[in-house]
Parts: C-alpha cells; structure tokens; sequence
C-alpha cells in the first residue's frame, strides 16, 4: 500500500510534470522558424522616381504563426558583399547632366555611372579599394554641390569632363583602351568601390562640402586660404606622411639665368636687375609650400609663380649656381584636401574611407545626400 501511494505520488509529482517539460520543450523548439530565404533582412528604400523599378522585388514582413515565446535568434553566416549591396542603389536613381567636352554635348548619366568614369580618371584602379572609396565619396561630394548650381563652362549641365573645370572623366571606350585585358576586374573594382559608398557624400553643417583633392603631397596638406581666396573651415594644414617614393614627390627644373629673367619678365611682368639670388624672398605657409614670392620688390601668389614656370607644386626650393638654377619642387597638385597619394599610404595602412576622408575634410559629416 505505502508502495502504492508512493508511486501514484511519483507519477503526479515528478513522472508527468518532466514528461510535460519534455513535450512543452520539444513543441517550442519546433516553433521556431526554419531559416528560409525570406527571412534575410532586406533593406527597403523608398523610391521617389516612380518610373524607377526595383532589381529586386519589394520584400513584405514574413508572418509566423509562433504563440510560444520569441524563438532563440538563429546565427546566420556574414552575408558575402554582394548581399550586403542595397536592393536598389540610390546613386542609380539621380540623374547628372554631363558636358562631355570630347564631343562638345550635353550627356545624361545616373549618379552611379557618372561617378564611376570619374573615379577612374581621378584615381588609379589598382589603389586600395579604401582609397578609391575615398575617392568615390569626393567624387559624389563635389557633384551633389553641383547638382544646384552648374558647371562653370556649361550652364546647361552640372559637371564637365575637364579635370581642370569640374572632375577628370574616361569614357567605357577608354577605359577599355586604356586597361586592355584588366578592363573587367579594374571596372568591377570601381564600380564596388562606388556602389559600397552609394549616396555617401561629406557634409559641414548640413550641406555638401566645397571639394578639393589633388594628387601628391609635399608631407602636408594646406589651409584653403593659403592657396583660393576662399576661407573654408574644413581645410586646415594636417600631415600627409608615407608619400615620399610616389613617383610626383620629388620632382626638378633646371633653367639657366637668362631663361629665368625672361620668364620672369614675359610670363609675370617682373623685371630682375642684378643678382637672382638676392632679388628673390619667399614667404611659406603653414604646409610648408610659398605663399608669396616677392621678386625685386614685387609681391605674387606662389601659385602665380608655380603656373608661370610649370611647377607641380608650390613647394619648390631655389639653389643658384652660377649661370643656372636648380628648382627643386616637392608634391604634385594645389595641395588642398585630400592627397590621393596620401589616400593610399593611409589605406594601405589599415584606414578605412571613412578615416581617410575624416583626416584631410576636418569636422565633416559623412551623410546620406539621397
Ligand atoms: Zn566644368
């Protein structure tokens, strides 16, 4: 009897109550979903283009009848890169109306094509892929300012071809020509590194930056009033290091004495009388590069002296000899924001885009534009 009673409270305490657990158990477990395809979180991004049609179909909330408590989160694998790409890129949804100035017409590309043959004529497709987003956000940056006003030599388009107006361009045709049998790896490099950065552009209190980036350093990059006669906060001197074996680091001119004072006289109005040496001051900024120069008593622009005799940068150091002199110039560009070069070194370092553009833009915001 005491037996009896001992396994009828067995049963009921202990036997059916953990083979209840078990069940309760084994019916939660099987609530929770199967990872199915539809259960990959997508990004939906609002078209505003309503003739636009998404690559990929709009993804609608998967409902799943679960009573039981939220299941435990499944461990999915790191999508690869191509999954991480939005489902529509927003850069594929605004159009830039390009002067092409080969053809001296006005073409119409999306913001993701145009900043592509953009980027390939700015930078170099073998530099690391964090260098040409760098690239590609200063890109897109300087087209997005443009996109209110115009191209200085073209009011019916937002950006020309010509590097020396709005940004440098190439062409699929050329880009084919010029990178042979690379021409596919190089252009999907490119297109990665824009499509990684879709509708990123740099911001100082809320709006699209001036943008200005040149090619070599001479160590250092600029203020912006040292070399424009804008004033911009944003571009303050800071160190560029790791550009000395670029092959635009160093570079010289030699020029005899009679050459120099003409050139002086023809190309700036200055007339040299008596010794070189001696009629010539330099006065540097804080990047190291001349500010001024004043010749026999007359004051220009380093930059003026730079474009009369051909330099690649304002950081040139004169040695007279005695019937020439040697112009030893460092750097390559205005020196005004971001260093490719410099882009580079600090991608090869380890920086991200993000770093590198944060590092010459000071105090800028990187948004989404769109
Ligand atoms: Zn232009």
């Amino acid at each position: 009897m005491r037996s009896r009673i001992a396994h009828t409270f067995f049963l009921f305490f202990y036997a059916i109550p953990f083979m209840l657990s078990l069940y309760i158990n084994y019916s939660h477990a099987s609530a929770a979903p199967m990872p199915q395809p539809t259960d990959e979180p997508v990004t939906v991004i609002e078209i505003s283009d309503p003739t636009a049609t998404p690559t990929t179909p709009t993804a609608t909330p998967v409902s799943t009848p679960s009573p039981q408590p939220a299941p435990t989160p499944t461990v999915t694998p790191s999508p690869s890169p191509e999954q991480e790409q939005p489902a529509v890129l927003k850069d594929s949804l605004v159009t830039v109306k390009v002067f092409d100035r080969t053809d001296n017409r006005v073409i119409e590309l999306t913001m993701h094509d145009y900043i592509i043959r953009c980027v390939a004529g700015e930078m170099p497709a073998t530099f690391p892929m964090e260098a040409l987003k760098a690239q590609a956000v200063a890109a897109r940056t300087f087209t997005a300012r443009h996109m209110t006003s115009s191209c200085s030599s073209n009011s019916k388009a937002h950006v020309c071809t010509y590097h020396g107006c709005c940004q440098a361009y190439v062409s699929p045709e050329r880009m084919q020509k010029n990178w042979g049998s690379n021409y596919a790896e190089r252009l999907e490099k490119i297109t990665r590194a824009v499509e990684e950065t879709d509708g990123l552009v740099m911001t100082y209190n809320g709006e699209p930056i001036t943008v200005f980036y040149f090619s070599t350093s001479n160590g250092y990059t600029e203020a912006c009033q040292d070399v424009f006669v804008k004033n911009l906060p944003y571009y303050t001197s800071v160190e560029s290091p790791g550009e000395e074996s670029a092959p635009n680091y160093y570079s010289y001119v030699k020029i005899s004495n009679d050459e120099f004072i003409s050139t002086v006289k023809n190309k700036l109005g200055i007339t040299i009388s008596g010794s070189i040496e001696q009629s010539i001051d330099l006065q540097r900024s804080a990047g190291g590069r001349v500010k001024y120069i004043t010749i026999c008593g007359t004051k220009i622009k380093g930059t003026q002296f730079r474009t009369a005799l051909g330099l690649k940068s304002t950081d040139f150091r004169f040695t007279f000899y005695d019937d020439q002199i040697l112009i030893e110039v460092y750097g390559y560009g205005h020196g005004v924001g971001m260093s490719q070069l410099g882009a580079k070194a600090m991608a090869e370092g380890g920086s991200v885009f993000s770093d590198i553009l944060a590092h010459y833009y000071v105090n800028t915001n990187l948004c989404q534009i769109y």
